[in-house]
């Protein structure tokens, strides 16, 4: 199944990684390359589906290895997030978006949306409000909507995730539940919280055209997300016949390969223009 291959080839990813880079290091590695300024951001142009324009990115974390080279953010962020480094990891990655955010602004015309993928370990820190307040504080005034995308793996505690997504809102902070279908995912919370996008997971996306066992869980869905009033993303849009269909059927914004990669900052400005001119 999806859910199992996808495991398994994370599982031979983390295997293969962590038998050059040694469990005990690992730590010490991402401490050395958060110091020697080994990470950076990219971003991936998020489309409106009804106009066919850019009106938002996300920011992915990327590790640049001095011996490794890439080294995939399942890896590393699953990691970190077993170690709690995912706070210092994600400290540092906001304050490269909002680094970046006072370039990137210049791109659009108008309010665009920018989304951080923020670990839902990271919520339940001590550190969590501050961290947040000081990135809205560093971004640009007005100039970005910001999204915060969280899956649901390790929010057990739903009474605390409740608080916290209420506490973003009250800052002005939309939340996206990320990789919606991948099996970690479970209806209730589309009922108890206040949402504002779901994401729909590639898995989902890549059933279109494959008509594979979950194709109608897909329908069903977007049947319930319309119903619910929220809006969706599809994410790893990479064919055209996959666009067509989630067009079809009402999904609000598409990502992926068809439209563009996760790009860095440097080519990101004119890309942006270059596609919003078309
Ligand atoms: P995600 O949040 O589901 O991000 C989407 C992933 O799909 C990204 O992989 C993106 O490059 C990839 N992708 C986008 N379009 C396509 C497509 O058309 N085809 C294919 N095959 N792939 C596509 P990436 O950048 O490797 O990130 C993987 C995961 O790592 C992310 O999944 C997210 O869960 C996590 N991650 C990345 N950056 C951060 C971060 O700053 N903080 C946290 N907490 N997690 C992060
Ligand atoms: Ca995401
Ligand atoms: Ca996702
Ligand atoms: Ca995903």
């Amino acid at each position: 199944t999806l859910l199992g291959g996808l495991l398994l080839s994370l599982l031979v990813c983390a295997l293969i990684y962590f038998s050059l880079l040694s469990w005990h290091s690992a730590e010490r590695e991402i401490l050395r390359g958060l110091k020697n300024k080994e990470f950076f951001v990219e971003y991936q142009p998020v489309i409106d589906a009804k106009t066919l324009k850019i009106t938002g990115l996300e920011a992915l974390l990327r590790w640049q290895h001095p011996i490794e080279g890439r080294i995939p953010p399942e890896i590393f962020i699953g990691y970190a997030e077993t170690q709690g480094l995912i706070v210092e990891l994600t400290q540092h990655m906001m304050s490269m978006v909002a680094t970046d955010a006072h370039q990137l602004q210049h791109a659009f015309p108008e309010k665009s949306k920018l989304s951080i993928n923020i670990s839902p370990h990271h919520m339940n820190r001590v550190s969590f409000h501050d961290d947040v307040l000081n990135f809205i504080e560093a971004l640009p005034e007005n100039a970005f909507q910001v999204i915060f995308e969280i899956t649901e793996r390790g929010m057990i505690d739903t009474e605390g995730a409740l608080r916290e997504f209420n506490w973003l809102r009250f800052h002005n902070i939309e939340i996206a539940i990320d990789d919606f279908g991948t099996g970690h995912s479970a209806l209730i919370y589309l009922e108890k919280f206040t949402l504002d996008y779901l994401k729909i997971d590639r898995g989902f996306v890549m059933s279109i055209d494959q008509k594979t066992l979950i194709a109608p869980v897909l329908d069903t869905v977007l049947k319930l997300t319309e119903e619910l009033k929220l809006k969706t993303v599809a994410e790893g849009v990479e064919t055209e016949l996959q666009s067509q269909y989630l067009r079809n059927h009402g999904v609000t914004y598409l990502q992926g390969y068809l439209y563009s990669k996760p790009l860095g900052i440097s080519v990101l400005m004119n890309f942006i223009r270059d596609f919003n001119e078309k």
